[in-house]
């Protein structure tokens, strides 16, 4: 069995402490690179490199045997992170949109497009009062506008 892994080298994935050699707890690595593959009696487990992010003296290098079919995404990809209607709760960990994740990336991503970014989310906002019509304009404006940072020039 040769198929295709739903995880790769960068991502940053969980395995419970049953599942990989050797280690205490819920390993958390992002990985450097994919080892060889192999059968045991429980399945199909995988060689990896990666970067072990749990342990309490800082992230060190380390190479484990894991069980494939335990191998989980540490976090929901970023792309997984967007609103569900008529809800607007975040797919991806359930809060409610825009959630903390999603504000950071969206802060990254429009950092140097401070207007762009009050426009986009300006946009959601008219969609989301559209569902949620029992929540007061002034709760949506704060849940979708009021988190941002003030540009410099505010206040003049
Ligand atoms: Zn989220």
């Amino acid at each position: 069995m040769t198929g295709a892994l739903p995880f790769g080298v960068g991502d940053v994935v969980q395995v419970a402490e049953l599942h990989y050699c050797y280690g205490l707890g819920t390993l958390t690595l992002r990985i450097v690179e994919l080892g060889c593959r192999e059968r045991h009696s429980d399945g199909l487990w995988i060689n990896l490199r990666g970067v072990d992010l749990g342990d309490p003296r800082g992230p060190r290098q380390r190479r484990v045997l894991a069980r494939i079919d335990a191998v989980r995404p540490a976090e929901p990809r970023s792309s997984a992170h967007v609103p569900v209607r008529p809800s607007w709760n975040c797919a991806g960990c359930g809060q409610e949109w825009p959630c903390p994740y999603r504000r950071r990336r969206l802060l990254q991503r429009y950092a140097r497009e401070r207007i762009t970014l009050h426009i986009y989310l300006g946009m959601q906002l008219v969609d989301a009062a559209s569902d949620l019509r029992h929540l007061p304009a002034d709760t949506l404006n704060t849940r979708f506008l009021g988190w941002l940072p003030r540009p410099p020039d505010a206040g003049r």
